[in-house]
């Protein structure tokens, strides 16, 4: 069997489309703040390509460096800030925080509306309770449920494999997963049995940060696989999924790069220019707003 491949390069172009015609039809940008501390190169990375990305659609980014020995306190202070910009819609504070940091504090201190990478605590609280809504979702889980959406999987009843439990990506995938009726197993490095739990799955979805690490002969024939993962090694840039044994045996697989990584930034401008609305919304209400 070859796999059909979805392409979450391709995707995220056609959600781009969408959400520039959105930005254009608004009287103001929205506008993204980015926060790092310290000067992680691959941090740097990925803040440029928001960065970029925002001005391709049209909407406004700024970005606020720290050193990497900043206080607690230095921290917030720029947050505080952020949180009574009114051109700022989203605040994201890129993880992970120097060891020092309280990270779970940092992130409190974002206002739940302009949460817009879903890490508020009250946010993730929302996600794992059920008949409850986060204002925002973490915008990697939100990407893959999209994939999912889009490759036309059927998720209610479907059994679902989630391998990895990070707060960023594991955990919320597992949630929401959950909400949409898949019955859920989430994997990490302490579960015994891995080969059988796997073998079970309509639906794995690979966030574990090891190279090639799910290989074909693991899986149920025609499974759909999200690779989640981003390995730089000798041969480049590879997932936590061994591709060309992968392609063999499973019905759908997200290639890397091209998967997962477009749609997680593409969730964060969708995230931002839903913030931005619900922003304007509130103002027009306002005795004296535009409305
Ligand atoms: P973490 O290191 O925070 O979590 C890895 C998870 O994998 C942990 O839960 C760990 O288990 C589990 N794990 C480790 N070894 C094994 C094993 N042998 N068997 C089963 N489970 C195992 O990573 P992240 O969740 O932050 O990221 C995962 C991958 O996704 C990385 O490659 C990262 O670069 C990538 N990523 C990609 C993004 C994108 O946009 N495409 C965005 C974010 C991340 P335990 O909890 O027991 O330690």
């Amino acid at each position: 069997m070859t796999a059909q491949l979805i392409d979450g390069k391709a995707i995220a172009a056609s959600i781009k489309e969408d959400l520039k015609a959105q930005v254009a039809a608004l009287a103001s940008p929205p506008g993204l703040a980015t926060v790092l501390v310290g000067e992680d190169p691959a941090s740097h990375t990925y803040i440029r390509s928001k960065h970029r990305l925002c001005a391709e659609l049209g909407m406004q980014s700024m970005h606020h460096q720290l050193p990497a020995d900043a206080t607690q306190e230095q921290v917030e202070a720029v947050i505080a800030e952020l949180a009574v910009d009114p051109a700022v819609h989203g605040i994201l504070v890129q993880l992970p925080l120097p060891a020092h940091l309280d990270e779970e504090r940092v992130l409190a201190r974002v206002p739940l509306e302009k949460d817009v990478d879903g890490f508020h605590p009250i946010n993730v609280g929302r996600l794992a309770m059920k008949g409850r809504r986060p204002e925002f979702v973490p915008c990697t889980p939100a990407g893959c449920m999209r994939l999912l959406e889009r490759a036309g999987v059927p998720l209610r009843g479907a059994r679902a494999v989630v391998v990895g439990r990070s707060n960023i990506v594991g955990l919320p995938m597992a949630l929401l997963l959950n909400h949409a009726d898949a019955t859920v197993t989430i994997v990490h490095s302490r579960t015994v049995g891995l080969e059988e739990i796997l073998r079970q799955a309509d639906i794995v979805v690979a966030a574990i940060g090891k190279a090639n690490f799910i290989r074909g002969e693991q899986l149920k024939p025609g499974c759909c696989v999200i690779d989640v993962g981003i390995n730089r090694t000798e041969a480049g840039l590879v997932g936590d999924v061994h591709f060309d044994s992968v392609k063999e045996v499973a019905g759908q697989v997200t290639p890397v790069p091209g998967g997962v990584g477009p749609m997680t930034l593409i969730m964060l401008m969708e995230n931002t220019l839903k913030a931005a609305q619900k922003s304007f919304q509130v103002r027009e209400l306002q005795p004296g707003g535009a409305g």
